[in-house]
């Protein structure tokens, strides 16, 4: 058991007015086998940030982390708290009030952000990643000011672990060893348990770090994702895709590919992603330096780049139904990013492009289908038809573009409220089928060769 004080503080929430559920996960309380008593008025209550249900115990946790690559010091949970564990998550409620870490912030999130996460992470999670998930949804008339005057809103979002690199690296940072040690000895009993009591734990679960930390990545690459915001208090230990801030999916295949607004040196381009957790990875293993040699660490983080193209390209190969061992797989793979880099048809959207000759999805394009006619030709020769149920089940034909997100916003603000529940019922039927909203709201994108930049606001 953690100590309060040192590693959290004891927060009380502070309700939204008027508020009102846009959606309930009802697929993931199945999956977990619960039930919530939504008609009851203190349900709603309790997760906009009123009076906590029994059995809450809200606190907020204490961080640091490096941003942008510099020290930002300490962070923490300012708007989001912790709310205890249940069903294999850690239950967390965002924009619920000031913390003891809200430093200038009003502990608030805004519908806007809440309805990008909410969904975002469903997608992701039904595209086959690790990912955070998101349990409730609710509006409210709490004023709250960003860049304009916008509305509070509360996420219930669900995690493993909400454990981050900047967890080890705060009280590394202070030099509070022991604390330290306590965190990690909690670590491992959360996430890998096995590892307990074992001499060589330390050890053994920065390799574990490292394993999932390339795994995620890899499959990060794989379906276009870009994070946008890959600061080291942004990054889990568990290895899921945590905090949906400026994040967004590829349209042409582009390794510059720049989301997040604030990133003007593109440190978080999609290309880079690879190198950035590498380089998240370094900030973790320097917290661990009074506890392993440095050099069984420098060795473990070395590892890092081969296991994350072995993982990259067993992932490639399963999404498209290749045998991982196939010679010709990354001469294939280069050969389609080439094609997708010049066409205007949107990345994600590749994999069910090659499974079926007369898929559009959201793109719009005729042009240079001669040339990926040849290689679904190629493709077709190599490929292993006992992967192809799967890899087909896993290939989007639509996807959660930013416009269309933004879309969902402008509606859902103006009084369309149902309309993040239909989307998000259209994620859980699975993303091979077409979603008639998605295809209407997505139809337009904006001009690819036009930046399009996501505020980090949220
Ligand atoms: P993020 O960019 O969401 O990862 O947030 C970075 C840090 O700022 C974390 O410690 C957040 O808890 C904190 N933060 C972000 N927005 C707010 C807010 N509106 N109020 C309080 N703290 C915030
Ligand atoms: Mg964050």
């Amino acid at each position: 058991m953690l100590s309060e004080d040192i590693f959290y503080a004891k927060v009380s929430p502070s309700a939204l007015s008027n508020p009102r559920w846009i959606d309930i996960n009802e697929d993931l309380l199945e999956e977990m086998g619960l039930r919530l008593d939504i008609e009851n008025p203190q349900t709603l209550e309790a997760f906009a940030g009123g009076s906590p249900l029994d059995g809450w115990d809200p606190i907020a946790q204490v961080y640091s982390g490096h941003q942008f690559g510099q020290w930002a010091g300490q962070l923490g949970d300012g708007r989001g708290l912790y709310l205890g564990e249940c069903a294999g998550f850690e239950w967390h409620l965002k924009g619920a009030g000031k913390t003891p870490y809200s430093r200038f912030g009003d502990g608030r999130s805004v519908l806007r952000s809440a309805i990008r996460e909410y969904l975002g992470s469903e997608y992701m999670h039904a595209l086959g990643l690790p990912t955070t998930r998101a349990l409730t949804l609710i509006a409210s008339d709490t004023p709250v000011q960003r860049e304009i005057l916008e509305r509070g809103a509360t996420l219930t979002r669900l995690a493993k672990s909400h454990l981050r690199i900047g967890h080890f690296e705060h009280f590394y940072h202070h030099k509070s060893y022991q604390a330290l040690g306590e965190l990690i000895e909690f670590a491992i009993i959360q996430l890998d348990r096995d590892l307990e009591g074992l001499s060589s734990r330390f050890e053994e679960v920065f390799g574990r770090y490292i394993d999932r930390s390339a795994k995620l990545v890899a499959k990060w690459m794989a379906v276009g994702f870009v994070h946008g915001v890959m600061n080291t208090d942004n990054t889990a230990l568990s290895g899921e895709t945590l905090d949906y801030g400026p994040y967004g999916f590829l349209m042409a295949y582009r390794d510059y590919y720049v989301i997040n607004h604030t990133d003007q040196h593109g440190r978080y381009a999609y290309g880079q992603q690879p190198r950035v957790m590498h380089w998240n990875l370094g900030c973790l293993a320097e917290t661990l330096t009074p506890f392993v040699p440095v050099e069984t660490l420098r060795a473990l983080l070395d590892e890092f780049p081969d296991k994350y193209r072995e993982y990259y390209w067993a992932e490639m190969a399963s999404r498209l139904a290749i045998d991982p061992t196939h010679e010709e797989l990354p001469e294939l793979v280069n050969s389609l990013k080439d094609y997708w880099s010049g066409s205007c048809m949107f990345y994600p959207e590749m994999f069910a492009s090659m499974f079926d000759d007369s898929f559009s999805g959201l793109s719009k394009s005729s042009e240079g289908l001669a040339q990926l006619d040849q290689l679904r030709v190629r493709w077709s020769e190599m490929l292993d038809r006992s992967f192809l149920s799967e890899a087909r089940q896993k290939a989007p034909v639509w996807m959660l573009s930013h416009w269309l997100l933004d879309q969902v916003i402008q509606r859902t603000e103006r009084g369309e409220e149902s309309l993040v529940q239909s989307i998000r019922q259209a994620i859980h039927r699975g993303l091979n089928e077409p979603c008639q909203i998605a295809i209407e709201l997505g139809r337009t994108p904006p001009d690819q060769t036009a930046p399009y930049h996501l505020s980090c606001s949220s």
